[in-house]
């Protein structure tokens, strides 16, 4: 397995379509042969899909790099000294046209294209990954790492993915792990506790809620305190219904005798400081199974993406109703 470093440079517009959006593979299958759809299918793409790709300068040279890429092989994208996103090539394609179509207009069509799997968002400096691979500063151009960095880095901490998860925290030690894990459940526990012996707020409109009407501030963990009637009142307004699916199965709560499901903020509230009203309000909690919550919270966002996606676009209007303007793109990254 080879690694590339990809420089997004002044890409983001590119990678807006096709990398922090997926393309709709809809949208391009005239332009892919009966092979490559079918790929794409047997990868388990098969409504949307992450795709790059490069296009020769002046010389030929990014397509050289591009002919050693071979299915399986990772692709670390880069702007500003940082690591931004992780994938892994399914397969690559030459196809100028699926180039103009996916990225359209954009100068520099890129010509020589793969496909990507399995695409995380990460934030790791280049000054931290530098010393796994030996490289004394950020790369500059689509490179592939050669081979003997990766040997080094692989008899040093496992793998060079092991490395990156210990820089980016991704996947800590097992220790640590579950001890977030504890804390989190514990925290989550005592959250729905509180809703079930809280006093439902009264019925209401969904406005923006000002911060300062937003009780305290914890410093520690960066949160404001959650107001436990507001959780209440969603529960109550949502009919005690899983909102991914009222179909969703739970049980009674044996303290309110209604369906047990536990309310989760769909904007977290760790995320307060990029919204200027409150991020406690009903407009952005909802209802949850037990099962939901959990794959929230813990599943990988390829798994979870199209449940976040549905959840977002039924809250979209009300989330704006309550002054809290956010995109799909940017939830996204909070997960
Ligand atoms: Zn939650
Ligand atoms: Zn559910």
């Amino acid at each position: 397995m080879n690694w590339f470093t990809v420089p997004i440079g002044n890409e983001y517009k590119k990678i807006e379509k096709s990398i922090s959006n997926m393309v709709r593979i809809e949208d391009i299958e005239h332009l892919l042969d009966g092979d490559e759809i079918n790929r794409l299918s047997q990868h388990g793409y098969s409504e949307r899909v992450n795709i790059w790709g490069t296009a020769n300068r002046d010389t030929k040279r990014n397509e050289w790099k591009w002919m050693k890429m071979k299915p399986g092989d990772k692709v670390l994208l880069f702007a500003d000294n940082t690591y931004t996103f992780i994938g892994t090539v399914l397969f690559k394609t030459r196809n100028r046209d699926l180039g103009k179509a996916i990225w359209t207009e954009e100068s520099g069509v890129f010509e020589f294209i793969y496909f990507l799997g399995d695409v995380e968002r990460i934030s790791m400096s280049c000054d931290d990954f530098n010393p796994v691979i030996g490289y004394t500063s950020a790369p500059r151009s689509f490179n592939m790492i050669s081979k003997r960095r990766i040997t080094n880095a692989e008899s040093q901490y496992g793998s060079v993915e092991a490395a990156i998860r210990s820089i980016t925290g991704k996947e800590v030690s097992e220790e640590a792990y579950s001890q977030i894990i504890s804390e989190e459940v514990e925290d989550d526990v005592k959250y729905q506790r509180e809703i079930e012996k809280a006093t439902p707020n009264p019925p209401s409109e969904d406005v923006p809620k000002e911060l300062h009407e937003v009780s305290t501030y914890h410093s520690r963990t960066g949160n404001y305190s959650r107001d436990a009637g507001e959780a209440l009142r969603a529960l109550i307004d949502g009919g005690f219904q899983c909102e991914v699916d009222p179909l969703h199965e739970t049980f009674l709560n044996k303290t309110t005798m209604t369906h047990f499901v536990e309310a989760h903020h769909l904007v977290p509230l760790s995320q307060q400081k990029n919204y200027s009203y409150s991020v406690d309000v009903k407009a952005n909690i909802i209802a949850l199974c037990p099962n939901c919550h959990r794959k929230i919270h813990h599943a990988r966002l390829v798994e979870k993406r199209e449940m976040i996606e549905d959840l977002y676009k039924e809250r979209k209007a009300r989330l704006k109703n309550a002054g809290i303007m956010t995109s799909i793109e940017e939830l996204l990254t909070y997960y």
